[in-house]
C-alpha cells in the first residue's frame, strides 16, 4: 500500500473511531479475551497497530537531557502521585556499562538520583571492587518514581515506565547491562526464572549483553549473598574486558 493511500486509510479509520468509539476496532476474538482473561483495557485503548504510529514527543529524543525534560513530569502511572523528584538516571551518557535497579527509595526520591542511599553506597563499593567508577557507568531504574513505602513496583507501573528505560538504552548504547535484582531482570528480560537460575548466564536485550546479580539492598538484608554477588560481578568485569 502506498504511503498516501495508507494515510488516507488511517485518517478514515480515525474518523470512524472518533464516531463509533474504540470498541469498534476491538475484534470479537479480542473482546472475548478481555472477558475471559481480564486483559487490561488500557493496553488496547489506543486501538490496533494502525493507530500506534502516533509517537509521543519523548520517543524522538536525540539525547538523555531532552528525554529527561520530556518525561520528568510523567503522570502515566499512580507512582507520580507520591513523587518528590523524578529519578531519571545518572552517569556517563555514553557509558559502556549500564546498571539497572528497581526503583527509587526515599533518599533517591529526595535527591532525584538513583542509588544514593545505603544500597547506593554498597553499589559504589561493588563498582570499585571491579574497577569501575560511578561516573564512568550509567545507573537507571525500571521505574522512575518511588513506590510508596518502597514496595515492589506493580506490573502496570513497570509496563508504563519500561519504554523510558528502553529509550535510555537506545540513546546510551551500552555494551553491557547488569540487572540488579530479580525485578530489573524480570522487567528487562521478560523472564520469570528465579535469580539463582539467571545468575552466571549471559542474556541479550536488543543486541546488548545482559547479566544479572543481587540487588544491593538484598545484600544489606542478607550478607551471605555477598560471596555469590562477588562471583557475578567478577564474571561481569571479565565479560566487559572481552567485549570492549
Ligand atoms: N534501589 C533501587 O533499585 N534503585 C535505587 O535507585 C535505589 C535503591
Amino acid at each position: 500500500m502506498s504511503n498516501s493511500v495508507r494515510s488516507e486509510v488511517i485518517k478514515a479509520l480515525k474518523d470512524q473511531k472518533e464516531i463509533f468509539g474504540d470498541e469498534l476496532f476491538i475484534s470479537g476474538l479480542f473482546q472475548e479475551k478481555i472477558m475471559t482473561e481480564k486483559i487490561n483495557i488500557k493496553k488496547i485503548k489506543d486501538g490496533p497497530e494502525l493507530f500506534s504510529d502516533a509517537k509521543e514527543n519523548w520517543e524522538t529524543s536525540q539525547n538523555l537531557e531532552d528525554l529527561d525534560k520530556l518525561i520528568c513530569n510523567c503522570t502515566k502511572c499512580d507512582l507520580h502521585k507520591g513523587r518528590n523528584k523524578f529519578v531519571f538516571g545518572v552517569g556517563n551518557p555514553k557509558a559502556d556499562v549500564l546498571l539497572i535497579g528497581e526503583g527509587p527509595g526515599a533518599e533517591e526520591d529526595k535527591q532525584g538520583e538513583p542509588f544514593v542511599g545505603r544500597a547506593g553506597k554498597l553499589l559504589n563499593d561493588i563498582l570499585k571492587a571491579i574497577n569501575f567508577t560511578r561516573e564512568e557507568v550509567y545507573i537507571a531504574n525500571v521505574v522512575k518514581c518511588r513506590p510508596p513505602g518502597n514496595r515492589t513496583p506493580l506490573p502496570e507501573d513497570m509496563e508504563l515506565c519500561m519504554p523510558y528505560l528502553i529509550k535510555q538504552i537506545e540513546l546510551i548504547k551500552p555494551k553491557l547491562i547488569l540487572c540488579l535484582g530479580l525485578v530489573a531482570a524480570g522487567a528487562l528480560l521478560k523472564k520469570k526464572d528465579s535469580l539463582g537460575k539467571m545468575r552466571g548466564k549471559i542474556f541479550e536485550f536488543n543486541n546488548v549483553k545482559v547479566m544479572v546479580t543481587y540487588h544491593p539492598a538484598a545484600l544489606l538484608r542478607n550478607p551471605n549473598f555477598k560471596r555469590d554477588c562477588w562471583e557475578d560481578v567478577k564474571a561481569f568485569r571479565k565479560l566487559y574486558e572481552d567485549v570492549r
